[in-house]
């Protein structure tokens, strides 16, 4: 696995040149577009690791894995569903035009922007503080690390050049579908989004939604085995932005990117993957990050459908 990993990282690390890092909020602009690693979790708990794997990086998207499994927890399945769609659509991630067409204007699902704004808002918690430090928490868990925090430049660089996010999130209060203050939300939204990671620690929480909830680090049984397959289909039909289809079909795993650069994906029963490249695609995917996962996925035997 090491070899293979390794041989994966060198000759994948170079298709960067073709990509671009994220640039709308400015703090992601800094990543370094050469930065790329890889790591790999299974279900024992035996690790490999290549390339940038223990480079932090903030999870952006992938926060919404880690928000929706704690709100399916703690708030249960029908006042999840009946907010948010589990409708795979082949929209931008940040696209406002859908939510405003369909009627009931219900996010149509939780791996989009506004569908993840939605379940911050069902959080239980009280308070902004509240809210965030059970998400951390549960991060943390899920990843076999003992605190998770948030990268605060990134989070103030968010907070100040979220027009599309305040946007979103305002037309969901204005049509009822979003209770609550909208600016706590917003900023629950925004430092979840800021959490650092890296691909060592994204490989440890794949493969925790990979062992029905289990951490294999550990041992600790962080959330249930329904709310991990239930995540873990959703990563399937909507992870990957507009380019979930051709992921599903190129890869065969269920995974979630972020504009940070990461992905995790999540092998059910066998192994969680991460990758670490901050150079996108034009869907906000990294270039390198999906070339690997691909061969991951064919070479290393990681194909689920
Ligand atoms: N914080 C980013 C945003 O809301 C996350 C987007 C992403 O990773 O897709 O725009």
């Amino acid at each position: 696995m090491q070899q293979l990993l390794d041989q994966i990282v060198k000759e994948c690390a170079p298709l960067s040149e073709a990509g671009h890092v994220a640039d709308y909020i400015p703090e992601l602009a800094k990543a370094n577009p050469k930065s790329f690693g890889a790591a790999v979790t299974d279900k024992d708990g035996k690790q490999w690791a290549s390339g940038d794997a223990d480079e932090t990086f903030c999870l952006e998207s992938i926060a919404k894995v880690v928000s929706l499994a704690l709100a399916l927890q703690l708030r249960g399945f029908d006042d999840v569903f009946d907010r948010v769609g589990r409708s795979a659509i082949a929209d931008p991630f940040n696209s406002i035009m859908r939510l405003e067409m369909d009627s009931p204007h219900r996010p149509h699902n939780p791996m989009i922007n506004s569908g993840a704004i939605v379940v911050v808002s069902l959080l239980p918690q009280e308070g902004v503080e509240a809210k965030i430090g059970a998400v951390l928490e549960l991060c943390a868990v899920l990843s076999g690390q003992k605190i998770a925090e948030v990268v605060e430049r990134v989070y103030l660089s968010e907070k100040f050049t979220s027009d599309r996010n305040r946007a979103l999130a305002y037309f969901l209060r204005s049509v009822g579908s979003l209770e609550g203050d909208v600016e706590d939300t917003l900023d629950v939204y925004f430092r979840m989004c800021s959490i650092g990671t890296t691909a060592k620690q994204l490989s440890v929480l794949g493969a925790t939604l990979a062992c029905n909830g289990r951490n294999p680090l550990t041992g600790q049984d962080v959330i249930s085995p329904t709310v991990a397959r239930t995540v873990r289909a959703l990563m399937m039909t909507c992870g990957m932005y507009d380019g979930s289809g051709e992921f599903a079909v190129d890869v065969g795993i269920p995974a979630k990117s972020g504009v940070g650069g990461g992905i995790v994906g999540t092998v059910p029963g066998r192994a969680g993957l991460a990758v670490y490249g901050p150079s996108l695609d034009e869907r906000g995917n990294s270039v390198a990050g999906v070339a690997a996962m691909k061969r991951l996925s064919l070479e290393g035997g990681f194909r689920v459908i």
